[in-house]
């Protein structure tokens, strides 16, 4: 009796390997950017000094807010629960203004990739600065792209190890003073430091400036490029704010193919007759792209838009003497019209952009307009809860509340509680003698909260069921700012008896 396997029907394909699976997974290349000069590379030097300074430097500026207020001048005051933005305070309670600012900048962002493409990856994103500050480094350690690629491939000899520890070491320096510096941001930057040199500062400041410190050290210094790459979701989305009019770096293939290298004897104009272009496959470009890509395949996903391979092939054109800008900043709008020997000009207002320029606007103006207008003066009520009231001996009923006042000025304020919506209603203040009152004095110091425990006694007869509206307003008695507060009086579920 024949087998399953011995009945199987043969094939002739039964005898060629199965084909290989392809692999989704791409192993890691490491990126060696060569260095560039031109103006994008300036820009960038000049931008990177600027938001580093503004970095680090920012927690020591110092503003007079008044005595026991604190005067660093940006500080997230985490045991205070403030917010300090130089004339700007922020209470817990306000912190609402910072989703405004989130939502802003990431308007401002949607219109800065519009018109002008991946800026903000190129130029200000944090870890395109301090990849670009850890690159400078390693170059200075380890030379140029050629000889970074030899000491890697090389043996590890003393020469070697001394370069290595040498970059990892003054990587690890500013990765501390980068985590030092943010969390200066959370507390007093003077104190801390002065803490610091004596070996006495606390432990959970140590703690988070070491996790800082190695995210910075690990981003900046070993993942780079694929942080752009394969972690942030701004690349995935941002395609969605760019169209034919937003400005990209752009290779300009209609100028550039057929790419070659130089013939000798060969003159451009024989060149160009014969369907050659101006691209003369040298390569630097991508040898200058700090994400690895060769921006002659199109526009892509890694391209963080940061202009370097423009200067590479600029300084490439300039030597063959050929006109510089084959990789040029422009538009696709503009690159289709080149391509027939026309130009397009640069449009700004389109649909998107006036969108985005009026939500930009209008939460502009929302947000500073509640910044001026917003209140100083903020109280809660909280009612008792057992019990929910009082049968008092001559008939009324009595309920406590907790009354908070917030005082969001620097400066001592007195202020007089009323009661409205209950007719006969008194108060008194635990503590205090008087009873029977229908305005209360209150104060609160400077830039406190204060708890107040307040009687409300009422007559059965004003009481309109189990419960019963009743405002609490109080009054400033110097700027006669004025808060109300809705809250109800309890009383049995038929008063009248
Ligand atoms: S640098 Fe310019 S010439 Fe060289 S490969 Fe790139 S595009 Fe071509
Ligand atoms: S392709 Fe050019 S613009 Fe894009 S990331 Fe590379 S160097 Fe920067």
């Amino acid at each position: 009796m024949s087998t399953i396997a011995e009945l199987r029907v043969s094939h002739p394909d039964d005898h060629e390997p199965p084909p290989k699976a392809r692999s989704l997974f791409a192993e890691h290349v490491k990126v060696y950017p060569r260095s560039v000069q031109g103006t994008f590379r300036r820009l960038k030097w000049a931008l990177l000094v600027l938001l580093l300074g503004v970095y680090y430097l920012t927690p020591w500026i110092r503003w007079d807010r008044g005595p026991e207020a604190p005067d660093q001048a940006v500080l997230v005051d985490m045991t205070g629960r403030r917010l300090y933005f130089f004339f700007i305070e922020l209470w817990p309670q306000q912190i609402y203004y910072l989703t405004g600012v989130l939502i802003f900048c990431a308007v401002g962002l949607f219109l800065v990739t519009t018109l002008f493409g991946r800026l903000w990856c190129g130029y200000a994103c944090p870890q395109t600065v301090w990849t670009d500050l850890f690159l400078w480094v390693e170059r200075q350690v380890e030379g140029e792209r050629g000889p970074r690629i030899r000491l890697d491939k090389g043996p590890w000899t003393a020469a070697k190890i001394a370069r290595k520890t040498l970059k990892h070491a003054i990587w690890l320096v500013i990765s501390v003073a980068t985590g030092g510096a943010w969390i200066f941001y959370f507390t007093d930057a003077p104190t801390l430091t002065g803490q610091m040199l004596a070996l006495d500062a606390p432990s959970t400041t140590m703690w988070f400036i070491a996790l800082f410190s190695a995210t910075t050290y690990l981003l900046a210094g070993w993942a780079r490029e694929q942080v752009c790459i394969y972690m942030c979701p701004w690349p995935r989305f941002q395609a969605a704010m760019q169209d034919e009019d937003s400005m990209i770096v752009t290779y300009q293939a209609w100028r550039g193919e057929g790419r070659g290298s130089v013939r000798k004897g060969v003159t451009w104009e024989e060149r160009l007759a014969q369907g050659g272009g101006d691209c003369v496959d040298c390569g630097v470009c991508h040898h200058a792209c700090p994400t690895g890509i060769d921006i002659r395949d199109g526009n892509q996903l890694a391209c963080i838009g940061c202009g370097l391979c423009i200067d590479a092939c600029n300084t490439v054109m300039s030597r063959l003497g050929r006109p510089r800008q084959l990789i040029t900043f422009d538009t696709q709008n503009n690159q289709f019209a080149k391509a027939v020997g026309k130009t397009e000009r640069f449009r700004l207002i389109r649909p998107r952009t006036v969108i985005y320029a009026l939500i930009l606007v209008t939460l502009a103006g929302a947000m500073i307009a509640g910044l001026v207008l917003r209140p100083h003066l903020d109280i809660s009520v909280l009612r008792d809860r057992a019990p929910l009231f009082v049968a008092l001996s001559g008939g009324d009923i009595r309920n406590g509340y907790t009354f908070k006042i917030s005082n969001m000025t620097r400066y001592h304020h007195d202020y007089v509680l009323r009661l409205a919506g209950l007719p006969g209603a008194t108060m008194a203040v635990a503590g205090r003698d008087d009873e029977g009152l229908v305005e209360v004095p209150l104060t609160a110091k400077p830039d406190s909260v204060v708890s107040y425990r307040i009687l409300v006694r009422a007559p059965r007869t004003s009481l309109t069921g189990a419960s019963t509206p009743l405002d609490f307003v109080l009054t400033s008695l110097g700027d006669r700012e004025t808060a109300l507060y809705d809250s109800v009086f309890l009383g049995p579920a038929r008063p009248e008896r």
